[in-house]
This record gives structure tokens, sequence and C-alpha cells, in this order.
């Protein structure tokens, strides 16, 4: 969409989508950035994603943040895709240039920013758990193994679903061995770093961890965020690690979708900031 004024039309598609703090992120990056863009809401129906893209594609709109639950029908309708969606399985940033729509997907950077960058936290070398084996597990191990950690050990509650995880990954390391899968009550060793990309703490719930996972060099990282620490959180803080919620990562997977569109990177500590006042 190209307003009289030429400015560059974004949306984030979703079902529900009000609540989406995308819009307020993206006005801020672009603010700072000088971009001459407007970023806003688009509710599609749920039988209605690729009609609604079309539509706005029609319009003249330049790019889409994508969110639950479309992120698996933006992969199978993008006509190119980046090696991180392919990976990831799930499209949750698309550009549309020259007729054709690419499909990219900037969660899982949007961790590993947060973590290298934001928390300082250096993962060359370094054993991690990550816990969960959906969508969102999924999406943050290759750039995980990007940085060479000595060990990626995946845990879910369907081990079989950790299993499938690990064998289709096994090819992106550069050194085998490195990735290996188990139930939660088998992980017993203290890793450097743990991730909890469950969605367990939605439900309060916290999966059965040992608590020798966690030291006061573990950094326990919940992919979650709230006003409150998750229950992850404080089992995790209560047995000594430092502990972080996924705002971060929020703020980031937005920096590098707006670099995607605009090849600028904005800078995310105030946004992050005004952010964690508001929850
Ligand atoms: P999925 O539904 O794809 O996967 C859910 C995962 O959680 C599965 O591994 C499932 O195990 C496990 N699980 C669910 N309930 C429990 C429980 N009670 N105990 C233990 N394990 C459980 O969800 P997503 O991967 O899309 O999302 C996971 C989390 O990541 C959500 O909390 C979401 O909010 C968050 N997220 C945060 C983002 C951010 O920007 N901060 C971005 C994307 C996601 P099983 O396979 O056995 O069913």
């Amino acid at each position: 969409m190209t307003s009289a004024a030429g400015f560059a039309a974004y949306v984030v598609i979703g079902n529900p989508i009000a609540h989406s703090k995308s819009p307020a992120i993206h006005a801020r990056f672009a603010a700072d950035t000088a971009q001459d863009m407007r970023y806003t809401h688009l509710l599609a129906p749920l039988d209605g994603f690729a009609a609604t893209v079309r539509e706005f594609i029609a319009q003249g709109g330049r790019g889409a943040n994508v969110t639950v639950p479309f992120k698996l029908e933006a992969y199978a309708l993008a006509d190119e895709l980046t090696t991180r969606a392919k990976a990831a399985g799930a499209v949750n940033t698309l550009k549309f240039e020259n007729g054709r729509i690419l499909g990219d997907n900037t969660d899982g950077i949007g961790l590993v920013s947060d973590i290298v960058r934001n928390a300082g936290f250096d993962l060359t070398h370094k054993k991690i758990l990550l816990l969960g084996a959906g969508g969102a597990a999924r999406g943050v191990i290759l750039p995980l193994l990007e940085g060479k950690p000595a060990q990626l050990v995946i845990a879910n509650r369907t081990v079989a679903k950790a299993e499938e995880l690990v064998q289709q990954f096994q090819s992106y390391g550069d050194r085998p061995g490195i990735l290996s899968a188990c139930g939660f009550t088998d992980a017993w060793q203290q890793f450097d770093l743990v991730i909890n990309a469950t969605s367990a703490s939605l439900q309060a719930e916290l999966p059965p961890l040992a608590a020798s996972l966690f030291g006061p060099a573990t950094l326990a990282y919940d992919m979650m965020y709230g006003s409150q620490p998750t229950v992850f959180m404080q089992f995790a803080a209560a047995h000594g690690a430092q502990v972080r919620d996924g705002l971060g990562m929020l703020v980031e997977q937005a920096a590098e979708a707006f670099f995607v569109w605009r090849g600028v990177r904005p800078s995310t500590d105030a946004v992050f900031a005004a952010l964690r006042t508001q929850l």
C-alpha cells in the first residue's frame, strides 16, 4: 500500500491480532531510523490467509509479519524461502518484491541476538539444553548451531518429536554428535544455557526438570514473557541460575524483520525498555 505521501505499508497478520505489540515496535523503529513507512494490524479470516495477503499485495503492501495460526500457511504461500525459513519449517516474515513473495523466519535469530548481544552470553563451546520440540524450538535450532556450541540437547515431553528434530538437523551441524534428544527427566547434568521453548509456561506449568540442571553459571531463558517471572524462571532462579524472559526475543525478531524489509538495523534498547514498563 503506497499512500499519496508515498509511504511503504507493512502489516502483522494473525487471528486474533489486536493484542500484537508489533505495530508499536515498528512505529518506533521507523521513527528512529527515519523510514517513511506505516505498520498496522491485519486480521485474516481463519480460512482466508492467502486471499488476505494477496489483497494486501494488490494494494501495494511491501511486507508482513505473520503470527499464530498462519506461520505454516505463510511457508506454503512463499515463492522463495530463506535457509532459516526452510530450517524452521515456518515463516514469520514476508517480503513482497518484483511480483514475488519471499518467506523468511526471524524468530530464531531474534532469540540468539537477545542471548548473545543483549545478555552478553557467548554460545561457543557451551552446553545447551532446549526444552520443547514444537514450532518455536525448531526455529531456534539452526541459529543455535551456528553459534558453535559444544552440545545441544533437545528434551521434550514427547521424546519422539525431539528425536525427529535431531534427525532433521544432524546435517546442519559441522561436527557430528553435537545434537541429541531425551525426555525431561533424563537430563540431569548442569548446562550453561537452558531454553524453555515449551508452551508449559502459558499454562503456569513446569516440566519435570532436575534442579541439578541449573547453577550460578547457567542462563535460564524462557521464550514466554509477562509482567511476572514464569514458573520455569522461578524454579531456575531458586536453584541459582540467572534468568531471562522472551521479551527481548520479541523485539529482536522484529528488528531483524525490519532489516529484511528496509536494509536498516534499528536500535532495540529503547523499545525493549518501553515494552518492559508496559507489561
Ligand atoms: P507448539 O504448540 O508448537 O509446541 C509446544 C511445545 O510445548 C511442545 O514441545 C509440547 O510438548 C510442549 N508442551 C506443551 N505443554 C507442556 C507441558 N504442560 N509440559 C511440558 N511440555 C509441554 O508451541 P510453540 O513452539 O509455537 O510455542 C512455544 C512457546 O514459545 C510459547 O510459550 C510461545 O509463546 C513462545 N514463543 C515466544 C516467542 C517470542 O518472541 N518471545 C516467539 C515464538 C514462540 P509435546 O510435543 O509433548 O506436545
